[in-house]
């Protein structure tokens, strides 16, 4: 936003004042030329990190193996590393440890696309030794320097340059693609959080086809876990018509569901992520056989029953998914939103029964819950009263 390029603008200047060479970089100066709103501006400088945090009273320590001084005052706070190249890699991964340099060209030389190796200065100019601008204006997403030693440094470079693909609709250049290609299967050297991570922002960047496609024909998708199956060619279609999802939990979704996969978890999915993924499924198999009913909208969250019904759309079940609306309404007429709304408790049947208590309490809670949610039964203590003695008698 407008608040983080002034933080940014501001460190810078004050940086500079100090006498230390400093410039806005990377992931911001990128979208700004792109005309697209920046989410966190970041600060390279010359000064080292202490230098950095004797000049800012209020600092916070977030990265500092890499460099990075959190600058507090300023707010919204300003991430500010000091010019580094990165130091031996080992097995693909990223470096063992950085070094400090005092050259902004060399700091950019060891970022990863042209893309993203573009300075602004205090006074608002670019340095931009590589083409960044040009190859921005092109639609072109190309490797700083030599792609084969890029991605032979850190493997990860080759999903993000995937993710950026997504995410911008650029073409990747050929000799980019080509080099991908050769390194294709040292992406099974990159941590799975890592890979999480960039698919997490495929899955939402309206272009999840252009990234199944990509990786299926470069051969990135062969060496991952459940990408091997729901890349496939002739699933591109489903992912093609994913278009730009709710929550990014939706493409796990999809992915388990079109790689027949039931358990294990590759990418480590949280818990929460995981019980998503399962209502999602659940739901689409519900509404791939018939409407929801209001016991579905109940027990399922409404994201998982709207990502749902687009899922049966899209794998062809359906004709045309519920809107929004129709679930949310669903969703908000029903008589009860949880058994905290029922009329009643547990004491009460207890009460009423004369019984002891035990597993009956909450098998006849959970009757009273369905008849009351799918209207055989309304929400008052006399007709459950009466509904329940009823049904104990008749159960004897
Ligand atoms: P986003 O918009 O998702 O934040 P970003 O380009 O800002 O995208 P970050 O991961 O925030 O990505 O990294 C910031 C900058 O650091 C990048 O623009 C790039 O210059 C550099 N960078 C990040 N990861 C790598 C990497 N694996 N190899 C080389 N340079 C990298
Ligand atoms: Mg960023």
């Amino acid at each position: 936003t407008d608040k983080h390029w002034q933080s940014a603008f501001e460190v810078v200047g004050r940086l500079r004042e100090a006498g230390h060479e400093a410039v806005i970089v990377g992931g911001a100066v990128r979208d700004r030329l792109m005309g697209l709103p920046a989410h966190d501006v970041d600060v390279a400088t010359a000064a080292l990190p202490e230098e950095v945090k004797a000049i800012f009273p209020k600092t916070a320590d977030v990265g500092i193996a890499h460099g990075t001084v959190m600058v507090l005052d300023p707010s919204p706070p300003v991430e500010v590393t000091t010019y580094r190249t990165e130091g031996t890699y080992t097995d693909h991964r990223r470096p063992d440890h950085v070094e400090y340099v005092t050259s902004l060209k060399e700091d950019l030389r060891r970022r990863d696309f042209t893309m993203n190796a573009i300075a602004i200065r205090g006074d608002g100019s670019l340095y931009d030794p590589f083409g960044g601008e040009k190859d921005i204006a092109l639609g072109i997403i190309r490797a700083v320097g030599d792609p084969d030693e890029r991605f032979g440094e850190d493997a990860l470079r080759m999903l993000r340059a995937v993710r950026f693909a997504a995410k911008t609709g650029f073409k990747i250049e050929p000799g980019t693609g080509a080099a991908i290609a050769r390194h294709a299967g040292s992406i099974s050297h990159v941590s799975v959080e890592r890979i999480k991570m960039e698919m997490d922002k495929i899955w939402t960047s309206g272009r999840a086809g252009t990234a199944a496609q990509l990786m299926g024909e470069s051969g990135l998708a062969e060496r991952l876990p459940l990408m091997n199956l729901a890349f496939s060619g002739e699933n591109l279609g489903f992912w093609q018509k994913f278009g730009k999802p709710v929550q990014p939990v939706e493409g796990w979704a999809l992915l388990y569901h079109l790689a027949g996969a039931r358990d294990g978890n590759p990418y480590k999915l949280s818990n929460a992520e995981k019980r998503s993924v399962r209502d999602i499924l659940t739901s689409c198999r519900i509404r791939s056989e018939r409407p929801y009913s209001p016991m579905d909208a109940y027990r399922l969250p409404e994201p998982a029953l709207m990502a749902g019904a687009r899922f049966a759309h899209l794998t062809g079940k359906i004709g045309n998914p519920d809107s929004p609306d129709q679930i949310s309404l669903l969703k908000n007429t029903l008589p009860i939103s949880s058994l905290r709304d029922l009329a009643i408790t547990g004491n009460d049947l207890i009460a009423w029964s004369g019984r002891k208590g035990g597993p009956w309490v909450k098998e006849w809670l959970a009757n009273i819950e369905e008849a009351v949610v799918s209207r055989h039964l309304e929400n008052t203590r006399e007709d459950i009263k009466g509904w329940f003695l009823d049904g104990i008698e008749s159960e004897g």
